[in-house]
């Protein structure tokens, strides 16, 4: 599993770059490229496989990950290149909640046997995972959900409805939150558990965004059996480990790379002669906005050490990122003047843009992974002490 094919330890930062930045221009696909159209263009189900293989192949799969489980290792400083350089050739993201999440999760909690049998096919792309949390009833009270497992002999008996399951359509697996025990408080008697989706019993339906893309999904799960060995950690003493998912997917997703994106747009759209002074004023403020949010994102992630939780104060990079996406979005809009009430392709001065599918598509960011009235208040009780 060790991935011995590059010394990267060997390269210099300069020698490193170099090499991927070669290698991305050699092989990076032009149609999986984010354009001024889809700023935010995700790489999906068979060619978010693809990719992954050909990262694999090439020896650039996760960067983070410890060598024995077949990662690069990277140096935070590398890891910061690293992705600057997918930034740089446009690459699309992956929702790839087995790289960000489930893996890190793995490694930190799972059993020898699910360590085996499960980190490796999500580091080659065989298996893509959904995240089962959110319910109708559930959100940002979490620990409210009600989908219920209960053991018969050596499996779960699953019954319930998760909404909102990013992708769930595309991936084979999903791990879940689910409820085995009802206890006085609310977060005791959640169990954390891994399902094949192909699993009898669950079925799948898409809901269109509010951008029209066909992202999310309602997952129902009518008497699935699921085997007891797919609990990570104790059963009943599964919030332990949502909350520390969660962490990891608050470091994922406060990265500057998405608003830097729709920044991207905003200077195409801004920096020209007859524009207004007041919108250019608000892009060189924006500018050095994005540059302090790099620098926080590169001071907080240098921060953290392999053998520690992700703290509450990494909340921050995802209110940060949220609301700077929301700001850039509304600057494109009125950027593009005459342009902005249309939610459909349009060209401006030669770029093909889509200021309505970027406008929408920017609000999801303040509701996934806890809203940002959520984080806002864990920042006030947890970091603050308020
Ligand atoms: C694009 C997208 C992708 C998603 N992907 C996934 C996924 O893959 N898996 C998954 O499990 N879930 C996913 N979600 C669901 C997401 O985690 C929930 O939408 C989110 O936690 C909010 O829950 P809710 O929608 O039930 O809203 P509610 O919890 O009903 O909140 C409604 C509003 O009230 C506010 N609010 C609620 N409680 C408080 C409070 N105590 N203080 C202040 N304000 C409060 C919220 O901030 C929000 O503005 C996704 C959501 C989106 C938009």
């Amino acid at each position: 599993m060790e991935n011995k094919s590059i010394d990267y330890d060997a390269m210099g930062d300069t020698e490193f770059r170099a090499a991927l930045r070669t290698w991305l221009e050699d092989v990076y696909p032009e149609n999986w490229k984010q354009t001024p159209r889809r700023p935010l263009l995700r790489i999906r189900g068979k060619d978010a496989r693809a990719w992954i293989k050909m990262l694999c192949e090439g020896g650039w799969r996760c960067p983070a990950w410890p060598k024995e489980y077949g990662g690069m290792e990277l140096s935070f400083k590398k890891q910061i290149i690293y992705h600057e350089e997918l930034e740089r050739i446009r690459a699309g993201r992956i929702i790839d909640g087995g790289e960000q999440m489930i893996g890190p999760t793995l490694m930190a909690y799972g059993t020898d046997e699910q360590k085996r049998k499960y980190i490796e096919p999500t580091r080659t792309g065989e298996y893509l995972w959904a995240q089962g949390y959110s319910e109708p009833g559930a959100g940002s009270d979490l620990a409210s959900l009600r989908t219920k497992a209960e053991l018969e002999g050596d499996h779960y008996r699953i019954n319930g409805h998760k909404i909102w399951t990013s992708h769930a359509d595309e991936c084979s697996h999903m791990y879940a939150l689910v409820r085995t025990t009802v206890s006085e408080k609310k977060q005791v008697g959640i169990t954390f558990i891994l399902i094949d989706m192909e699993t009898p019993g669950i079925s799948v339906r898409p809901i269109k965004t509010v951008a029209g893309e066909d992202e999310l999904c309602e997952v129902f799960l009518d008497d699935v059996m699921v085997p007891k060995e797919n609990v990570v950690g104790e059963p009943d003493n599964g919030w332990t480990i949502a909350k520390a998912l969660l962490g990891y997917e608050r470091v994922w997703i406060g990265n500057p790379g998405p608003a830097a994106r729709y920044l991207d747009l905003a200077c195409e759209l801004i920096m020209k002669d007859e524009t207004d002074s007041s919108l250019k004023d608000e892009l060189a403020k924006t500018i050095c906005d994005m540059h302090d949010f790099r620098v926080l994102y590169e001071t907080m992630c240098h921060s953290i050490s392999p053998d520690s939780e992700i703290g509450p104060e990494f909340s921050i990079l995802k209110i940060i990122s949220a609301d700077m996406l929301r700001d850039i979005s509304e600057l494109n809009a009125r950027a593009s003047g005459q342009y902005s009430q249309l939610d459909s392709d349009v060209e401006i001065d030669g770029a093909l843009t889509n200021i309505g599918w970027q406008f929408f598509t920017a609000r999801a960011q303040a509701i996934f992974a806890g809203s940002n009235e959520i984080q806002r208040n864990i920042v006030a009780k947890r970091v603050l002490n308020l």
